[in-house]
């Protein structure tokens, strides 16, 4: 005859009888002790469950999904306006161009005009202009931050970063 601990289901029976799994149980939204018939039963009612839910876990969703929203909404109108065709965002734009470029520290380097219009440099937005002395006509340089921008010839400027 086999041993009863060869049936599974038997087996499963007997475990349990030794060891029962804990039914006494307390409510995670009022407090209240409470023998659980099903094991998976987290709450003393249904009532609890939906309250605790409705309390607790929803408005904290609720308010992380809004700050989320929010974040994304300012950075959504941050981006738009950083989008005008307002003067200083084409400077900040010319600035960030610059930026990318190979420049000698102290001799500066020479770029084809056309070459920077074509990477999207508006030569018509800087910070300022400085008039150039002992030039027959009249000659600037200009400045985007702290690039200093002077023309070699008709196709040629020369620039160079004043930053330390
Ligand atoms: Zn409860």
């Amino acid at each position: 005859m086999d041993s009863i601990y060869s049936d599974p289901e038997l087996r499963k029976l007997i475990e349990l009888a030794i060891k029962p799994p804990v039914r006494d149980k307390k409510c995670p939204r009022c407090g209240k002790a409470f023998y659980a018939y099903h094991l998976n039963r987290k709450f003393c009612t249904d009532y609890c469950a939906d309250a605790y839910y409705n309390e607790i876990r929803r408005p904290a969703k609720q308010i992380l999904t809004e700050l989320a929203q929010r974040d994304k909404e300012e950075k959504e109108r941050q981006a738009y306006k950083d989008s005008l065709p307002l003067p200083e965002n084409i400077l900040r734009r010319n600035i960030a161009i610059l930026d990318k470029l190979i420049i000698e520290p102290f001799a500066g380097t020479a770029y084809q005009i056309s070459d920077l219009q074509a990477l999207g440099l508006d030569f018509s937005v800087f910070s300022y202009k400085e008039r150039l002395v002992g030039k027959a006509e009249e000659c600037y340089a200009l400045f985007f931050g702290t690039y200093k921008v002077t023309q070699l010839d008709e196709k040629r400027i020369k620039i160079r970063n004043r930053k330390k």
